[in-house]
């Protein structure tokens, strides 16, 4: 409780971004803040070693910087989650849908070991459908999913239930 506390009081509502009637969560405050930062980082960290983790998995753009201190801070390799045609040599691709239109996530085919056991770390879960397509290609990619953490969960929006036929009965933490 007194780190979720401090990780909410370092939250910054924006209301009307990126477009009208939403209200985003900027995590800006909370990355500049060295105390708070720090702790999200350990708390993630602890997390990954808990769960018996060898690699951190970040998503594009803000996960990258949940999961990377995390897994330098665990000892573990971090492996990034991109968008479509940013990542060199061959990739495994899943589309998801948006509200409007859809988006194409990538992971490189030689990220993991077989059987690797991963943690997959983002900043916010709102819909779900980032951390689902994620999900989708760490498996095809030959890991094995043993958690995911989120900085927050927007729970209004069901991601959580979105999720679950994702997870393979992996536990899904919300900081
Ligand atoms: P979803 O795919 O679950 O609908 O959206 C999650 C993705 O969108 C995450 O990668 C997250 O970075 C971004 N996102 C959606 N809403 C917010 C928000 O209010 N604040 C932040 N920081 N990111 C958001």
């Amino acid at each position: 409780a007194a780190l979720a506390d401090l990780l909410n009081s370092r939250i910054r509502d924006v209301p009307d971004y990126p477009k009208p009637g939403v209200l985003f969560k900027d995590i800006a405050p909370l990355l500049a803040d060295a105390e708070a930062f720090g702790a999200l980082t350990r708390a993630l960290a602890e997390r990954a070693k808990e769960l018996g983790a060898t690699k951190v998995v970040g998503l594009e753009a803000r996960g990258f910087v949940l999961a990377a201190p995390a897994a330098f801070a665990a000892g573990l390799g971090f492996v990034p989650i991109r968008k479509k045609g940013k990542l060199p040599g061959e990739v495994f691709q899943k589309s998801y849908d948006l509200e409007y239109g859809s988006a194409t996530l990538e992971v490189q085919c030689d990220a993991f070991e077989p059987g690797e056991p991963v943690l997959v770390v983002d900043d916010v879960l709102a819909t779900g459908g980032t951390i689902g397509a994620s999900l989708d290609l760490v498996q095809q990619a030959g890991a094995r999913l043993v958690g995911v953490v989120v900085l927050m969960e927007l729970g209004f929006l069901d991601g959580r239930e979105r999720l679950t036929p994702h997870l393979g009965g992996a536990p899904l933490d919300t900081l």
